[in-house]
């Protein structure tokens, strides 16, 4: 056999939906930023592209040290803790290999980033889920979870909740492996889990520039860790894993808090508007910290208000997995977005 049996059996990760004619839609299915990134990112690709490309002639920084200093500063970590990577689903899929042999355990919470099974399988890993009830109380997790690897996406994505941080606490040190909080939506809430990777050695935690720094399109990420896990995930990364035009658009983006802070804001303050007029509607709308809603109409059927948003031309997201068919998840876009939204939707309570 040419492929290896675990590749031959899996099923490849379906990304959410990205229609080749997206400006004729109101896109609101893969939780981007509907706002354009700083015009200091711009001003920084542009001046690293130089006369005619010059500068794409030559490799980038292989360490992309400049980019690890100025997130190491942000975040109050030291740089030697800090690693940037292509999108954080490069450093999730770096964190799998660097932990997980063939027959050892992946662990998530279900429903959370479907991801992580993908990457497990890719390494012929077995997954373990565990649930949470309506209080979000955990089910079913054991005294101690002995797995290689935990992800806890954290805020929640579909669902939008965030665990208090106690409850983070007493899972990871309920957990023998690395404990990872995906934290690809915590810019969006007004807590993190930065102090726990102070704490503990085996914790790590991961974000990306695609959502809050409205950076999608560049594939930018990073992982905050202590030395000995960054220095194995510098062993396995590809040696130029960076593009030029992603560093210089990273170090821009993450300097300019100013206007990082405006659009959060005001995506945040996005959300909470919808989320009550949502609710004035008759919709059950889960609280969220994240640039996204969770909404479930009064009938359960999330495919009927996902059609009916479509024969639209907006865009949401509905899952068929049973723990999701009842709901949609909507990312938050401009108010103007969201307007229409909110008039489609109060025809399809
Ligand atoms: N984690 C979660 C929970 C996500 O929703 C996403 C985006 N699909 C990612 C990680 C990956 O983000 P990116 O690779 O764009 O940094």
């Amino acid at each position: 056999m040419l492929i290896r049996e675990a590749i031959t059996r899996m099923a490849g990760y379906v990304p959410g939906f990205q229609p080749d004619d997206s400006e004729s839609w109101i896109k609101l299915n893969t939780n981007e930023n509907p706002y354009p990134p700083s015009p200091l990112v711009v001003e920084a690709i542009q001046r690293e592209i130089g006369k005619q490309g010059a500068s794409l002639r030559t490799y980038p920084s292989a360490s992309s040290q400049a980019l690890r200093d100025v997130a190491a500063e942000l975040y109050g970590f030291d740089p030697r803790w800090v690693i940037m990577a292509n999108g954080s689903d490069e450093v999730l899929n770096n964190l799998i290999r660097a932990t997980t042999r063939e027959g050892e355990d992946v662990g998530y919470l279900h429903p959370s980033y479907s991801y992580y099974s993908t990457l497990a399988s890719v390494q012929g890993a077995t997954v373990t889920t565990f649930s949470l009830d309506e209080n979000l109380d955990l089910v079913d997790f054991p005294d101690r979870y002995t797995g290689r690897i935990f992800f806890l996406t954290c805020p929640n994505s579909p669902l939008g909740y965030r665990l208090p941080r106690e409850q983070i606490e007493s899972l990871v040190c309920r957990c023998d492996g690395l404990f990872v909080i995906d934290e690809a939506y915590a810019d969006f809430s007004d807590e993190n889990a930065l102090e726990l990777v102070k704490k503990y050695p085996h914790v790590v935690v991961t974000r990306t520039l695609s959502k809050s720094y409205a950076l999608a399109g560049m594939r930018l990420g990073l992982a905050i860790a202590h030395p000995v896990v960054i220095e194995a995930l510098d062993k396995i990364r590809d040696h130029y894993n960076l593009d030029r035009l992603a560093q210089a658009a990273c170090v821009a983006a993450l300097q300019d808090q100013d206007y990082f802070q405006k659009q959060r804001n005001i995506i945040v303050a996005t959300r909470e508007e919808v989320r009550a007029r949502l609710t004035l509607l008759g919709y059950r709308v889960l609280p969220s910290a994240g640039n996204f809603l969770f909404v479930i109409p009064s009938d359960n059927n999330g495919q009927r208000v996902y059609q009916g948003l479509y024969d639209a031309r907006i865009l949401v997201r509905h899952f068929r997995d049973p723990a999701l068919a009842h709901g949609v998840r909507i990312s938050i876009g401009t108010v103007q977005e969201m307007e229409s939204t909110v008039a489609v939707m109060s025809r399809l309570v």
